[in-house]
């Protein structure tokens, strides 16, 4: 019986491969009629018999192309004949590109790889090997619609071979914008330290100097990495100096998983991230103590090859690469060929680079595999600009974020874009660099948002920036951002209980606040609890010299703090009220806590001591010290177990035993205070949002505590839960307020 279908398909279908796929597939069936791209994704109207018409609905999702996301389809059959006769594409009219996605930046797919290392074909060994299901999207685009002449490939035209594979409909590399063969891509070329170029195969060249253990600039998708052996600890300790950073963590790129396995443990949801399309680098658990030169804390953070060439770089005799963002201090990622020659003189000893421009700089996404899938520390390349999908309608807001981690966020209908990875706006180049994203956002996706968010921190950057647009602004305060970023991350209405910890942000009543329990939804919020303020003398300093906290803890706490270095200079300023501005920032508490301990005083990066005191702690310890929680707000006084802690020290009891035992009392504390709000407001969600939950030790137990006492709990899973996961709170809450 013939039939016809009417197919909607709403998703990420546009730009993805889409229609290609669709009509191979269609074709297969033996069915007539069309697709067209719509204002929400595809449509198509087909004719055939109905059981073929609806073993396509079956099979659509099931093979639909990776890059490409079904959110749903609505299928209505007729028996009303149009008499199609054959297939067709219809081409797209220019305003549904106002609607199109971009796809983010995707590692070489296993086709190409394969024919990467196939003698016979055509591409073999050419690093710039690309079809529609792989290759750059995001970092080479200037405009849309998205076609090769408004991207960086439009220098490149392409040969009478590329063009042929272009236009076939039944080639992998139809409507491959990137697509490009030796003969008519881009090339790489090596260049020595003063940027000269040198004779010979690029790659090639790269490697022997790296094997001979040289630093090199390689250009990859989003940007510079500045490259060196793994296992040469002064070459490393080299790289640090040249690069003035002293002690956080190096990534390395692995050359497959089982290399990443000598090193690491590897658990099968971790091996699904490294491999996955995205390739983020994944943060492993180191297999035995030990590299600190590499990373100080327990875990080492890994990627795959992604790009061609990569694959190329990597080989039989180089399987691990320290692989670093070449950027200088705070500075953003180069990602410029002149730039890279001006700015890593004298930290670079060479130069492999190429002449596909980068438009777009992109940081590696970073996240551990938690609960089976990506846990961000960072949502960059390989995410950006995919859309967050809300469950409803959203009116049109940039929210700009926070500073140190800046990020922000733009919302068109139940879209949410969030941009990639920024950095410290502090940074004059950072800055620039924010301004010039978030325009760029605005006209790829075509938003004109009618009002903007901010944090009601009157000194960040973001905040400066939002204030100077010529629209409606909304602050939000800094930790209701972070909860209602966790909701909408877990897609949630209606009122939750949140913890939020973090190291700082400013609080309704102007003092620094960040051990929170706030009880409320997008449109408001009460503070129900939180951590005994601390006294930070010097203040903003304090973060960094966290033996001032260690002393300011210990002062309030009753005991003695005079063999703390500037000890007399600290009681003067504390008695005086000199430049002690108060914090209940839990991780001032955890700085503070790793400086009685011994294990850092001196942080030369944002959450260093709780990184380390994490790092320390026994993994089995049970114990944890008293818990005292009083009034109302209800108010940890964490004066006891800096008591208890002391007294185990004292005791001669090692740091990895106070150090769990100290983490210990924090979740029984969160366990308590929940119950507590639970009880008071009957409500039994629970969200966990904040820089502090980054912290594995205490995300590997307390959620299970409080689903054992009885409540959902939701963590981040689509955004970070640091200050990158902030814009897409703020943009909720200021939602909220429009909405009145
Ligand atoms: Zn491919
Ligand atoms: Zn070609
Ligand atoms: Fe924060």
């Amino acid at each position: 019986m013939m039939e016809r279908l009417s197919l909607k398909i709403h998703g990420i279908v546009q730009g993805v491969g889409f229609r290609p796929f669709a009509h191979k597939l269609i074709q297969g069936y033996g069915l007539s009629g069309y697709i067209r791209n719509s204002s929400s994704g595809v449509e198509l109207e087909l004719e055939g018999e109905r059981s073929s018409l609806e073993r396509l609905i079956a099979e659509l999702p099931e093979k639909a192309p990776r890059l490409s996301l079904i959110q749903d389809m609505e299928a209505k059959f007729s028996r009303e004949l149009k008499g199609f006769t054959d297939f067709e594409i219809e081409s797209s009219s220019r305003e549904e590109y106002n609607n199109t996605l971009i796809s983010p930046d995707l590692c070489i797919c296993d086709d190409c790889l394969r024919e990467l290392w196939d003698k016979s074909d055509r591409r073999y060994r050419y690093p710039f090997i690309n079809c529609t299901n792989c290759g750059p999207r995001f970092t080479i685009i200037k405009d849309l619609p998205y076609d090769r002449a408004r991207t960086s490939m439009e220098v490149f035209s392409m040969c009478p071979d590329c063009e042929r594979e272009y236009g076939d409909i039944e080639n992998r590399r139809y409507h491959a914008q990137p697509d490009c063969c030796e003969k008519c891509g881009p090339r790489v070329f090596y260049l020595d330290r003063d940027g000269k170029e040198l004779p010979g195969e690029g790659i090639e060249l790269a490697r022997q100097r790296l094997k001979n253990g040289d630093i090199v600039a390689i250009k990859g998708l989003g940007g510079m990495h500045l490259a060196c052996r793994w296992d040469d600890e002064e070459l490393v300790r080299e790289l640090r100096r040249r690069k003035q950073r002293d002690e956080k963590p190096f990534a390395l790129m692995c050359r497959d998983v089982k290399c990443a396995g000598k090193l690491c443990l590897v658990s099968p949801a971790e091996e699904k991230l490294l491999r996955s399309y995205q390739r983020p680098i994944v943060l492993l658990r180191k297999k035995e103590p030990g590299l600190e030169y590499l990373s100080e804390n327990k875990y080492l953070g890994i990627m795959l090859p992604y790009t061609p060439l990569h694959y190329l770089l990597m080989g039989k005799d180089i399987d691990m690469l320290v692989m670093t963002s070449a950027n200088v201090s705070d500075r953003p990622i180069i990602f410029k060929n002149e730039e890279a020659l001006r700015d890593l003189r004298g930290i670079a000893d060479g130069f492999l680079l190429h002449d596909r421009e980068i438009q777009t700089r992109c940081d590696d996404s970073l996240c551990w595999a938690f609960q089976g899938r990506e846990y961000f520390a960072r949502r960059s390349r390989g995410y950006v600009p995919y859309p967050l999908t809300m469950k409803r309608r959203l009116k049109s807001i940039l929210a700009c974020g926070a500073e140190q981690k800046a990020s922000f966020c733009l919302s068109r209908g139940s879209y949410v874009f969030q941009s990639q990875h920024i950095g410290d706006l502090k940074n004059l180049e950072t800055m620039e660099n924010y301004r010039q994203q978030t325009e760029h956002f605005k006209k790829l996706f075509d938003i004109v948002p009618e009002a903007a968010a901010c944090d009601m921190h009157p000194d960040y950057m973001s905040t400066v920036y939002a204030e100077g647009l010529d629209i409606p602004l909304i602050r939000v305060q800094h930790h209701h951002a972070h909860m209602c970023s966790c909701m909408a991350d877990n897609s949630l209405e209606g009122e939750v209980i949140a913890l939020v910890w973090d190291g700082t942000g400013y609080g309704s009543d102007g003092t620094a606040w960040g051990g929170e329990c706030l009880v409320g939804g997008y449109g408001g919020f009460e503070r129900f609890g939180h951590i005994l303020p601390m006294a930070l003398p010097g203040g903003d300093r304090a973060a960094k010299e966290t033996d001032r906290i260690a002393f300011s803890l210990l002062r309030a706490s009753g005991l003695d703090a005079s063999g703390i270095p500037g000890a007399e200079n600290y009681e003067k300023m504390l008695w005086a009220g000199l430049n002690c501005p108060l914090s209940s920032g839990m991780g001032r508490l955890f700085d503070g806590a790793a400086a009685i301990l011994g294990i850092k005083t001196r942080c030369s990066y944002e959450g260093q001591g709780a990184v380390l005191l994490e790092a320390a702690a026994a993994e089995e310890e049970k114990a944890g010290y008293p818990c005292s929680l009083e009034g109302s707000p209800l108010v940890f006084d964490w004066r006891e177990m800096i008591r208890a802690m002391v007294k185990d020290l004292k005791d001669g009891l090692g740091k990895d035993i106070i150090a769990a035992r100290f983490m210990n009392t924090l979740i029984q504390m969160a366990v308590e205070t929940v119950k507590a709000a639970g009880r008071e407001t009957g409500l039994d969600r629970v969200c966990l949002s904040g820089g502090s939950f980054q912290n594995m030790y205490i995300m590997s137990r307390l959620p299970e505590k409080l689903k054992a006492a009885g409540f959902q709990v939701y963590c981040h899973c689509r955004v970070s839960c640091n200050d990158e996961g902030i814009a897409l709170g703020q943009l909720m809450a200021a939602e909220a307020k429009l909405r009145g």
